[in-house]
């Protein structure tokens, strides 16, 4: 099991699901708030720099 941190982009509810790696490649995400699925995934544990600079 791991444990995935998710932003709404809808409502900005940041949010964490535990499941495990498969259920997070077939699972979808829902926000607990709003129900959208219009979720994004939130780096977290370690310090990923996409270096996106716009
Ligand atoms: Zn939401």
């Amino acid at each position: 099991m791991a444990s995935y941190d998710y932003k709404c982009s809808k409502c900005g509810k940041k949010f964490t699901v535990v499941m495990t790696i498969s259920q997070h490649g077939t699972r979808k995400v829902h926000c607990p708030k709003c129900n959208s699925v219009k979720v994004s995934r939130q780096i977290t544990g370690f310090f990923c720099q996409t270096s996106k600079k716009s």
